[in-house]
């Protein structure tokens, strides 16, 4: 048997960083995850935004940083283009290369101190006590063999309707409704009007989602939708008709495909229990509006590690000591996951002709020192019913 202050399951961005933090608050750590190759095959449109690296403590590296991203654009379902780029938007980003990262993130926990297993399976979770304390037995497949890893604390990082929560009684099922399906291509031959800027196309045609081509350098770009996963139609069929009918993909070819679940619907009911911490995607740490789960995992991944590692220091790894993980949570995000995701259900009720109307009144205004109060009165000219429906997220978000 294997035995260990903190274990990891799943060494995607969240565990890496679960991993690292625990490592550097001076635990013990193992990171398993059950591919032979970190961060490969990527299930991501891969971007991220600089604020969320400044947050992490991590310097873009141009190994994985890709495409330096300046803005993006906003299209509306009547093709009009609205333009966020670096002249009104303060963010700036990056298109990542996951298969790069993942693993980078992988190095950075090892060279803080963990021991990366990949090729090992967690099958089974069992809890157990001795003189010190409590503690979970995992049952691990480790290149055809059976082990056994012995840990006080167990991160669960192992992505979308967590199995090891789901194992320890733990509700990470995701509700349909709230469960993006997302397919993409990575494509060749884009002919994007600017490489620095994303585009985001909003519409019915996207069936309670959005479509997106995120440029990756060259004629490089990740080109993908998510729709709901109640649509009639498979994702697929729904991002080859956005790309016959987008000009600038017309000569575009695929070179691989990605498809992968979403959970847009929140954090889920606990994210920490006696001897437990849960992050990422398992935790529902994902932006409900855009589906954005990078950043927001491995803010819950450095915060679990963190709080696993001191109490391990303490040898507390009861749910009241583990609770701080969920308090600072909270608090790092400002509570943003629950905003967003009431931001998503107006969103949702908004039809192509809201869209269109939005996107075109806001095109070609200087919205560099306009005010929330601007805004509203933007909407109030649209439409009274708009300017009321904002004017109340407003009031939640900020
Ligand atoms: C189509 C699509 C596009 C997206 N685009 C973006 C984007 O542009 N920007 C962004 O921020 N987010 C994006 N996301 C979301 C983002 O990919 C995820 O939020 C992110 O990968 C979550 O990281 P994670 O570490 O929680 O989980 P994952 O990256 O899913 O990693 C989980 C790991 O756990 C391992 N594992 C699972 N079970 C076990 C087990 N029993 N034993 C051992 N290992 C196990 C898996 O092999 C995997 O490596 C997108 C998602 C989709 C589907």
């Amino acid at each position: 048997m294997i035995e260990t202050d903190v274990l990891v399951i799943g060494a995607g961005p969240a565990g890496s960083a679960a991993s690292k933090h625990a490592a550097l608050g001076g635990a013990e750590v193992i990171l398993i995850d059950k591919k032979s190759e970190i961060g490969t095959p990527k299930r991501c449109a891969e971007g991220i935004y600089d604020h969320g690296l400044k947050w992490l403590g991590i310097e873009a590296d141009p190994q994985w940083a890709v495409q330096r991203i300046n803005g993006g654009t906003i299209i509306a379902p009547d093709r009009t283009r609205l333009s966020l780029d670096e002249t009104v938007l303060p963010e700036k980003g990056y298109i990542i290369e996951r298969k790069v990262f993942d693993k980078y993130m992988a190095m950075d926990a090892a060279r803080a101190g963990a021991k990366i297993m990949v090729k090992t399976l967690a099958k089974s979770i069992m809890r157990g006590a001795d003189d010190e304390g409590s503690f979970f037995i995992v049952d691990c497949e480790h290149i055809g063999e059976i082990i056994e890893i012995k840990a006080r604390i167990v991160i669960a990082a192992d992505g979308p309707e967590s199995r090891i929560a789901k194992a320890l009684g733990i509700n990470s099922t995701t509700n349909l409704n709230d469960m993006m399906s997302g397919v993409q291509y990575e494509m060749v031959g884009v002919d994007c009007e600017r490489m620095d800027l994303i585009e985001l196309h909003l519409g019915a045609f996207a069936n309670g989602g959005y479509a997106w081509v995120f440029p990756k350098g060259d004629d490089i770009a990740n080109v993908g939708i998510a729709i709901s996963s109640r649509s009639k139609k498979p994702a697929i069929d729904y991002l080859n008709e956005f790309i016959d009918s987008y000009p600038p993909l017309s000569n575009a070819k695929a070179v691989e495909i990605n498809v992968g679940g979403d959970p847009i619907g929140g954090l889920i009911e606990r994210i920490y229990d006696d001897n437990f911490l849960v992050c990422g995607d398992a935790a529902g740490q994902v932006d409900p509006i855009t589906g954005g789960g990078i950043i927001l995992g491995m803010l819950g991944g450095m915060t679990a590690g963190q709080v696993a590692a001191k109490s391990i220091k303490e040898k507390d790894y009861s749910k009241k000591r583990l609770e701080e993980y969920a308090v600072l949570y909270d608090k790092h995000t400002q509570g943003a996951i629950p905003k967003l995701k009431i931001a998503r259900e107006l969103f949702l009720s908004l039809n192509d002709d809201d869209l269109n109307q939005i996107v075109h009144a806001f095109v070609g205004l200087d919205y560099r020192n306009m005010d929330l109060k601007d805004v509203l009165k933007v909407f109030l000219k649209i439409s009274p019913r708009l300017a009321l429906k904002f004017r109340k997220l407003f009031k939640i978000i900020f």
